[in-house]
């Protein structure tokens, strides 16, 4: 079967509410189950794409639904072309703008649009991006540090060969920051890289005043201190401070990639497979990162991420944060610290009886 031979038939969209086996909680958010938007892109040649999306709440759950299947119905009859229906899709919402809940929707089905050619060449989607299913390295993403529950957590992170590990962080006072952070260097020990993640919770000064107290135990980066589209602000941290700062993963499709470095927002860059535009905003956003000479790291979308890690020229580390194995059939496993990307297509399958019980 040829890659342009696909016709899309229909797109389905499910919304369903995924329990996380480790909640993820944030200085300010607790997110005890992931609300997810699976995505079927169904071909006449009987080829079905599939990926998901991560609505962040409940709460835009059917209003995504309603735009991915209104999409759907403006794409019924077309070719499976990824690039060709994103310029479509841009010249269409020009008017309106894509940052938000179209963003999301047009991401997600540029991913199923990849997943459905990947499935009609029979190969992962990394080998037809040109690349190969090699190991890429992870970290093990941490809620707030716990001190009932972090250890058991950090001593597993260890055990599964993670070499770096993320918490977040951000609490009322630096001192809170200063004791976990103390804490978890003692059980890693000095080998492991150690990320901490605001999630833009600070003021410049006090990003400044916290990251001085900090950097005596040797932080690998610290992500998003202050609001992420504030980019002067996270370059005037960047110029005060001898930590590496982490942004992008609030970054939406490539063009505020090219913004934020350029601002020089960001020692590395972490893309988004989402809010960056899917398979094929990613291989865009990439490019500009790498020509700015940014290490790329990955957010959440384990599944996806692993295959355009695999084409990312100084692919850094894919954030190990899992939020969709409830639903899949067969989910991914960390191996000595790694994950390979695992075709056909970007490797998704569901788990119907958990689809059923889960969809909302
Ligand atoms: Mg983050």
């Amino acid at each position: 079967m040829s890659n342009t031979g696909l016709t899309i038939q229909g797109i389905k969209a499910i919304p369903v509410l995924a329990p996380l086996i480790r909640p993820i909680t944030t200085a300010h958010a607790s997110i005890p189950a992931a609300p997810l938007i699976l995505i079927d892109v169904i071909c006449d040649e009987g080829v079905v794409g599939r990926s998901y999306i991560f609505g962040y709440t409940p709460v835009s759950l059917r209003p995504l639904v309603e735009i991915i299947t209104n999409l759907g119905e403006t794409l019924h009859g077309k070719k499976v072309v990824p690039f060709k229906l994103k310029q479509e899709m841009d010249n269409t919402f020009r008017l309106l703008g894509r940052q938000g809940l179209l963003g999301m929707a047009m991401a997600g089905l540029d991913m199923a649009f990849w997943d459905a050619l990947g499935k009609a060449a029979n190969m992962p989607v990394a080998r037809l991006l040109g690349g190969t299913e090699d190991p890429i390295p992870c970290y093990d993403s941490h809620g707030v540090f716990n001190a009932k529950t972090s250890v058991n957590e950090l001593e597993q992170s260890l055990q599964l060969g993670f070499k770096a590990v993320k918490f977040k962080i951000g609490g009322d006072k630096l001192q809170a920051d200063i004791e976990a952070v103390k804490a978890i260097r003692e059980i890693i020990g000095t080998d492991i890289l150690l990320m901490i993640d605001y999630n833009q919770s600070l003021d410049v000064p006090e990003a400044v005043r916290r990251i001085r107290h900090l950097s005596q135990y040797d932080l690998h980066w610290v992500e998003e201190p202050v609001p992420a589209e504030d980019f002067a602000g996270h370059a005037a941290i960047r110029s005060a401070s001898e930590v590496a700062i982490q942004t992008g993963e609030n970054w939406w499709f490539p063009e505020d990639a090219a913004r934020a470095i350029s601002a020089k927002a960001s020692d590395f860059a972490m893309l988004d497979i989402m809010k960056i535009g899917g398979v094929t905003g990613w291989t865009q956003a990439a490019a500009i990162a790498h020509s700015a000479s940014l290490p790329v790291s990955s957010h959440i979308f384990i599944e996806a991420s692993t295959h355009v890690m695999a084409v990312t020229p100084g692919a850094h580390l894919l954030e190990y944060l899992d939020v969709a194995s409830a639903i899949l059939a067969d989910p991914l496993e960390i191996e000595g610290g790694t994950l390979v990307p695992r075709g056909p297509g970007l490797g998704i399958k569901w788990n119907a009886s958990a689809v059923e019980k889960y969809t909302v």
